[in-house]
């Protein structure tokens, strides 16, 4: 069996950002020579997330309000976790939104449904932040 690991950063200019990162997944089998496996993706930090859906912007709108709506961001003193920081909201997004997905790799690509792709979503960013790519197969 082979074993590929990859590190993949991200520093988005605004505090939330989604990010289809498809094409850089579909680098990154290319360069581990696996053709048949599993891919795991998963955010490295707790104020992100990776997750499947629609690269559709009319739904990127939706998850901005869908999640504003459930963990604000503001007041920032409504949650207890912000007696150290400000990003008790981008904790709870993430935990909603997800850590990270699996795919399955057949013949050399993602072996998707209709319409699916891979997303990073940013809940706290303005920083550098990682996503580490697996692929074991052969
Ligand atoms: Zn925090």
């Amino acid at each position: 069996m082979k074993s590929y690991r990859k590190e993949l950063w991200f520093n988005t200019t605004s505090r939330r950002e989604l990010i289809n990162i498809t094409s850089h997944i579909k680098h990154c089998i290319v360069e581990s020579g696996i053709k048949e496996g599993l891919i795991l993706v998963n955010a490295m930090h707790i104020t992100s997330s990776i997750f499947i859906n629609d690269d559709e912007s009319g739904l990127h709108q939706d998850f901005e309000t869908w999640l504003e709506k459930l963990a604000p961001e503001k007041p920032y003193t409504q949650y207890r976790h912000n007696s150290y920081e400000d990003n008790a909201d981008a904790h709870l997004k993430r935990t909603i939104m997800g850590r990270e997905v699996v795919v399955a790799l057949t013949n050399g690509e993602l072996d998707f449904g209709p319409w699916e792709q891979i997303f990073y979503g940013e809940f706290d960013g303005k920083r550098s932040k990682r996503v580490l790519v697996k692929i074991i197969g052969e």
